[in-house]
């Protein structure tokens, strides 16, 4: 309870000082970089681990500052949460994500198979009218070419509401999975009420699974309990053939992963995994 005098040298103070005064800045920045439409979208893809092949990809959204270069989205979309810049960035996330998707064409050989994933926050979340806010973003591309992924404490928030946006959702075509399943709270009664096709197994289950039994045996219940619920489980964060090939034992559907492809820029993305017309 010490007061501290206004130019105290603790080093402490000092140290947050400057992480306060890098997050003033940095918001300030990237609420920059939205208005300007400085940001980019990476795209990774996501494969049927039966047989390798593509079924769809997630958008995942990148910032380059003229001096700070890449920030990390572990940084900057937590500070956009916070600072009410969410909607924008989630905003341009959508359209850009449509933009990229028309431009790969719906019915050509260079169309993305399956879905493009796309990540909602759950400020996004907290919007009723959502569905349609998510319609006009993307007008023009089918409800069928989207996915979108929003964490299991999004849900949780206001359950009813969810259960509603989620069936709003689903009757309007978009698919929906939940992200980094495993590391909140949802019970088998919770997920038969909202309507989701996919589990997204979290990385960090998928990082431990050849080490650890434990997450091995979480990673065999999260597949099992999606299979008595006749949804699809994806794995996030498959590093090597090793994992790739349990997963596939276990029975998981679909994975992502630097195994398969790291998240790219739409041309590269396209020259790689999409077929040429
Ligand atoms: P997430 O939705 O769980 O996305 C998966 C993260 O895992 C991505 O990190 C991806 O680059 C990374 N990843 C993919 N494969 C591997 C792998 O094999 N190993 C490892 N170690 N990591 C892998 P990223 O792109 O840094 O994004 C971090 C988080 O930021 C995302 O986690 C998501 O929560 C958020 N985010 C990214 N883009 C958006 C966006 O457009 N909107 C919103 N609301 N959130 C976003
Ligand atoms: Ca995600
Ligand atoms: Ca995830
Ligand atoms: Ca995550």
């Amino acid at each position: 309870h010490a007061k501290r005098r206004e130019n105290s040298i603790c080093p402490y103070t000092q140290t947050m000082r400057y992480a306060l005064q890098r997050r003033q800045l940095m918001s300030e920045r990237l609420s920059a970089a939205i208005s300007e439409q400085r940001l980019q979208l990476y795209f990774q893809p996501q494969v049927d681990l039966t047989n390798g092949r593509l079924t769809g990809a997630e958008a995942l959204c990148r910032w380059h500052d003229a001096e700070w270069g890449w920030v990390s989205p572990g940084e900057f979309i937590p500070l956009a949460e916070e600072r009410g810049l969410i909607r924008g960035l989630g905003d341009w996330v959508l359209e850009e994500s449509a933009r990229q998707l028309m431009a790969w064409g719906t019915q050509n050989k260079q169309a993305l198979p399956g879905r493009l994933s796309i990540n909602i926050s759950a400020q996004q979340f907290a919007d009723p009218e959502l569905t349609q806010h998510i319609a006009q973003l993307t007008a023009g591309v089918p409800t069928n070419a989207i996915s979108l992924e929003l964490t299991e404490s999004d849900f949780m928030r206001d359950l009813d509401q969810a259960v509603e946006i989620t069936h709003a959702m689903r009757k309007a075509g978009y698919a929906l999975s939940i992200d980094d399943f495993g590391t909140g709270y949802s019970s088998l009664a919770y997920l038969r009420r909202f309507a989701t096709d996919a589990l997204k197994i979290d990385i960090s289950f998928v990082r431990e699974m050849l080490d650890n039994r434990h997450d091995r045996t979480i990673v065999q219940t999260i597949i099992a309990m999606a299979q008595a619920l006749e949804m699809k489980t994806v794995a996030e964060g498959v590093e090597t053939q090793e994992q790739a090939r349990l997963l596939a034992e276990m029975g998981c559907n679909e994975a992502q992963g630097y195994w398969f492809g790291r998240p790219l820029p739409a041309d590269e993305f396209a020259a790689m995994w999409l077929s040429p017309a």
